[in-house]
């Protein structure tokens, strides 16, 4: 949805909040929720997954949001799904038993590894040498065969990233000098099928070209890596971090060249590879809106103060990226009270939530034209990292209604 559609929405569905609420007693809550676009999220899916080359494959990184009626919209569009933890091999189960799922992720349990191998999953991205021992053992005992990739954390920089998972220290895979290691531990048994190579060093990646050479330099290493492993054809999983530019919205990630220039490597450098992508911010990122009512506004030193329904317990984004989220006032008519009501004009504002930290805050010092207590805030880009990853019940004010389009 565009977002004059979303604002049109939001007001429809919190008018129709307001009337319940004016019938029932007990539904006096303001307005507060996360609105999906389903249709909207199916027809970017299969936009996003039809540009690709044959040699490519999409998975969905469940990790950026996991709530069933979206993975049930996904589904169809994408090869398969990539979890992180056997909680989510369930989900992605429960949604689709016959769903391809890759499980990846550091730190995986030895229940998790068995789980993982009893529930048959197509991959496992193994992270580093114990975890690699760890699963040929398992695989042994249980008697059951398992193809993986060895997540390699390359040596290769990248300045322009928001978050960078590899090319320096993290606790993500293993380094380039225990591949000898790993092809023998792997020569020793014949349950575990190495298939390839895990390559996921960037996330939030806004830049096609740049990224375009990244996956060049991704197949060029993982080709040189093959006669190690006895392997003619490679897999090579270049992992998510296509970015969602939350500053400029009008300057998004060029997917139309990024998958240009892959038609262009698929011929040139990418004999014997299949490429595979598991993206989790670009798919769902932009079928989400986080929507709530402004509860109070007040002055502070100089400093105006909008306090919404909600907050970061809700949508925690903004703070861990410690950016000002981009958001639209959607004004509402209507004021109940026979008292003023509190507003302001063309000023600067900082929207914050309900929680009781000076951390709880959505953006710092954002000019509005007019907002009043009763408008509500419609924070756009909503639908990745949003409900997913933030602290729920911190504070136990309600959870936000969850509403589909
Ligand atoms: C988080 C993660 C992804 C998804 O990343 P996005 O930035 O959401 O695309 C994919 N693969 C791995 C291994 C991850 O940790």
């Amino acid at each position: 949805m565009r977002m004059e559609a979303w604002a049109q929405a939001a007001k429809e569905w919190a008018g129709a909040r307001r009337r319940l609420r004016r019938t029932s007693a007990e539904t006096s809550e303001p307005v507060c929720a996360f609105v999906y676009d389903l249709q909207g999220l199916k027809k970017h899916v299969s936009d996003t997954v039809g540009r690709l080359p044959a040699y490519c494959r999409m998975y969905y990184a469940m990790k950026a949001n996991s709530d069933a009626r979206l993975l049930t919209v996904i589904r169809p569009g994408v090869h398969g799904f990539e979890a992180a933890s056997i909680g989510e091999v369930r989900k992605a189960r429960e949604v689709d038993p016959d769903v391809p799922v890759i499980f990846g992720g550091p730190g995986k349990t030895d229940e998790e590894l068995q789980q993982a191998l009893r529930l048959g999953v197509e991959r496992i991205h193994v992270e580093s040498l114990h975890e690699l021992r760890r699963l040929c053992y398992f695989a042994d005992t249980l008697g059951l065969d398992i193809t993986i990739l060895l997540r390699i954390n390359l040596p290769i920089e990248l300045p322009q990233a928001t978050l960078q998972m590899g090319g320096r220290a993290t606790q993500f895979g293993m380094q380039e000098s225990e591949l000898h290691e790993a092809a023998a531990i792997l020569a020793g048994q014949n349950r575990v099928r190495m298939a390839g190579f895990h390559l996921h060093n960037i996330s939030n990646q806004l830049d096609a070209e740049a990224h375009l050479k990244l996956m060049e330099q991704y197949i060029t290493w993982s080709r040189h890596q093959r006669e190690l492993f006895g392997l003619s054809k490679i897999i090579v999983n270049a992992g998510g971090g296509i970015g969602v530019n939350y500053r400029q919205l009008d300057r998004q990630f060029d997917w139309y060249r990024f998958t240009e220039g892959l038609q262009r490597l698929g011929r040139e450098h990418a004999e014997g590879v299949q490429l595979d992508f598991e993206c989790g911010r670009y798919l769902t990122a932009f079928c989400g809106v986080y929507v709530t009512e402004v509860l109070d506004i007040k002055r502070n030193y100089n400093k105006a103060f909008a306090i919404l329904r909600g907050g970061t317990q809700h949508f925690r984004l903004p703070v861990s990226w410690k950016h000002n989220h981009p958001f639209e006032v959607v004004p509402v008519e209507s004021w109940p009270f026979p008292f003023p009501r509190p507003g302001i004009e063309h000023e600067k504002v900082t929207l914050v939530g309900q929680l009781c930290t000076p951390k709880d805050v959505f953006a710092t010092d954002e000019p509005v034209r007019r907002l009043q207590c009763g408008d509500l805030v419609l924070f756009v880009l909503a639908g990745a990292y949003g409900w997913t990853i933030s602290h729920h019940d911190f504070l136990s004010h309600p959870h936000p209604d969850m509403v589909y389009y």
